[in-house]
């Protein structure tokens, strides 16, 4: 049995509360609203344990600042090229491609890492 804090709390709240897959500093700033006194080691400290609990998910890809998201389901990521946010997809991916790729390679193949790449609504205009 996993103690729920109040600090896991606020951070699972701040972060359900956002589509915005935001970063561990972005996290930190907006539960200090609710308790000015967390530090931001705790909030790393309870990032991780949520992540191996798997109450939250860190993404694999989009760029080199770790961030992370609520949502526990499976689900792809858009990443745009312009400003960097980064949105869910949910669109239905192929998921006989891990067994197609095992035949062809001879390789155990566990999973792949899909992550669709662009300019989001905003950022496309004037890009077409
Ligand atoms: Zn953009
Ligand atoms: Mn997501």
């Amino acid at each position: 049995m996993h103690k729920r804090t109040k600090q896991k709390e606020a951070i699972l709240r701040v972060l359900r509360g956002t589509g915005s897959h935001p970063t561990a500093d972005w996290i930190y700033s907006q539960v200090r609203k609710e308790m000015p006194n967390i530090s931001m080691g705790t909030v790393y400290r309870n990032l991780k344990v949520l992540r191996e609990t798997g109450e939250i998910r860190e993404l694999e890809l989009a760029g080199n600042l770790r961030r992370f998201d609520g949502v526990t389901r499976s689900h792809d990521h858009f990443r745009c090229e312009k400003c960097g946010r980064v949105f869910d997809v949910d669109e239905n991916v192929d998921q006989g491609i891990n067994e197609r790729a095992e035949k062809k390679t001879g390789f155990r193949i566990t999973g792949h890492i899909l992550e669709f790449r662009g300019f989001c609504r905003e950022c496309r205009q004037g890009v077409s």
